[in-house]
């Protein structure tokens, strides 16, 4: 086999008390990777996008996970590969998290299954270091196994995949640019007490919910009494859409990722909706360009859908 072609999904990942340690998968949207296998030992990116990202490997997150499998199977191969991004870069819906876990798979088919989901996530993680400057696994995890992935510890790695019920996840992009540098540089690096004893009650409570099937509880949980309150700042808006997204019948949500997507999660399509025209009617009056999706889970992760 020597070509495969990958969808590999956006994801939502510090969800919401579960900072760095809980992440989803999304349906839409996806990126779409053509991987190639060459005999020679190097790497050769093509964008099929408008978003200019580099093309020297080391540069480019899917290069760079591509070099460490290379790196790890020193059998003198390379690759081709040739990225279709519709994640925009930046948006906080794991644009480089796709391009490093769909590298990692579309690799390893080519190279017959050689590595486990988990060596997967350790090559992919390369890639977020390039891409963030720290090693995380909430938006890769997700992304490669699917569903909702709890990072229980990424030393040693301990991702454990938790079953959720059918839920919809509607997600606004306001066309603002969040670093995350800045959102990570703004956080406290001491929290008091109390603070922790809510959120790791709210962590348990969303895990249990999310295994139980209980919405209500689903739902109470979905709080962040930490990171929240300090980084919604850096998103206009915020706090009026989620008051009104919940209002329209949401379960709850908050920051994907580091922002700047808010993200929120419906019992059904309808309120998923509802909850899409309340998003657009509060960047609209503020005069902010955004997309938005309405979207499930994705339960797959990232999906082979052709090889040759
Ligand atoms: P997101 O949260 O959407 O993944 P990040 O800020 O984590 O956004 O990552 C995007 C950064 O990674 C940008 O600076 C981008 O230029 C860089 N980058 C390099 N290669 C890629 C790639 N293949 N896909 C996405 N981003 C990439």
């Amino acid at each position: 086999m020597k070509t495969v072609i990958v969808h590999s999904p956006g994801t939502v990942a510090n969800l919401v008390c579960g900072f760095d340690i809980l992440g989803l998968a999304l349906k839409e949207p996806y990126d779409i990777m053509k991987l190639r296998m060459l005999d020679t030992p190097e790497v050769i990116i093509r964008n099929r996008d408008e978003f200019n990202l580099p093309t020297e490997p080391h540069k480019n997150v899917a290069g760079v996970v591509l070099l460490s499998i290379m790196e790890k199977i020193n059998e003198g191969i390379g690759f081709e590969i040739e990225i279709k991004k519709h994640i925009k870069p930046g948006s906080g819906i794991g644009s480089s998290a796709a391009s490093a876990a769909g590298a990692a798979v579309a690799a390893n088919h080519l190279l017959g299954n050689i590595f486990s989901n988990d060596d997967l996530v350790q090559f992919a993680m390369n890639g977020e270091k390039l891409a963030s400057g720290v090693k995380h696994a909430d938006n890769i995890a997700p992304c490669i196994f699917g569903g909702v992935s709890l990072i229980r510890c990424i030393h040693p790695l301990d991702i454990v995949s938790i079953s959720s019920p059918e839920l919809f996840v509607t997600v606004v992009h306001p066309q603002i640019e969040v670093r995350t540098s800045d959102a990570r540089q703004i956080l406290r690096q001491q929290i008091l007490l109390k603070d922790a004893i809510r959120q790791w009650g709210n962590i348990a409570g969303l895990v249990t919910g999310f295994l139980k099937n209980d919405l209500d509880l689903i739902g109470r949980s979905l709080e962040d009494v930490i990171i929240e309150p300090v980084r919604s700042i850096l998103i206009p808006g915020f706090d009026e859409v989620k008051t009104k997204c919940k209002e329209a019948g949401a379960l709850g949500g908050g920051i994907s990722g580091s922002g700047p997507s808010v993200f929120m999660l419906s019992k059904d399509e309808a309120i998923a909706k509802a909850v899409e025209s309340v998003m657009k009617d509060v960047y609209t009056k503020i005069g902010i360009d955004f997309n938005t999706y309405v979207t499930t889970i994705n339960k797959k992760g990232v999906e082979v859908v052709k090889g040759e």
